[in-house]
């Protein structure tokens, strides 16, 4: 009985030291620049959680794809700077849309060819320029990046904001250096107080007119 006891009590060990290995960087990271997976999953790692990544690489037909689905939560395109979509380009998407979506005279036919010419200008267009089409950003679950974590990130990580509550969307185009202990020291030094509503919350966080839309799907 007691035997049994042990190897019940060893069972649960197993069972418990998964949970404890969990820290680091979750979601599919495939095709995201190594060097932004291995700093997230170094301030997971020490600040000893797990971060859920909602969105990482995407080619231009998915990028496409999420532009026709999120079509009107995007402004019909009115949120894409002139110089990424001239207005000839957007009036053409929307007359697109509005074939495929919200037009009950339109044959399937018809519709079924506005939708295939709305994902081919789109991709044309606005495909590639998401830094997500290049595997330098990635989304992140906002509830799984407490305070200090988002302040480390952000130190070498730019967060474009979107005005959305439910994920960071972080990138770098240039490469994020390997992270030195020297890193992880000013990492303990951060304030772990809450973040700022208004999203003040580093030096290098201000989306600038450059800055491209995510389209983000989750
Ligand atoms: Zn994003």
């Amino acid at each position: 009985m007691k035997k049994l006891f042990f190897q019940f009590a060893s069972f649960l060990n197993v069972v418990h030291e998964p949970e404890e290995t969990m820290a680091g960087l979750h979601g599919n990271t495939q095709g995201v620049g190594r060097d932004i997976v291995d700093y997230l999953t170094a301030v997971a790692t020490h600040f000893t959680l797990t971060i859920n990544v909602t969105s990482g690489y995407r080619g231009a037909s998915d990028q496409a794809q999420a532009m026709l689905k999120y079509w009107l939560k995007l402004k019909r395109g009115k949120v894409y700077g002139k110089k990424d979509l001239p207005e000839v380009e957007r009036k053409k998407l929307d007359a697109y849309f509005k074939t495929c979506k919200a037009d009950p005279k339109a044959k399937l036919t018809e519709r079924q060819e506005a939708r295939r010419s709305f994902l081919k200008l789109a991709g044309e267009q606005l495909g590639n320029k998401s830094r997500h089409c290049s595997g330098r950003a990635v989304d992140v679950t906002q509830a799984s990046v407490p305070a200090a974590a988002y302040r480390a990130i952000t130190l070498k990580l730019k967060e474009v904001r979107e005005g959305r509550g439910d994920i960071y969307h972080f990138e770098s185009v240039a490469t994020v250096p390997s992270v030195s202990a020297d890193d992880k020291k000013s990492w303990d030094a951060l304030s772990t107080s809450p973040l700022a509503s208004s999203g003040s919350g580093g030096s290098t966080l201000v989306a600038t007119a450059g800055d491209f839309p995510c389209t983000c799907t989750a």
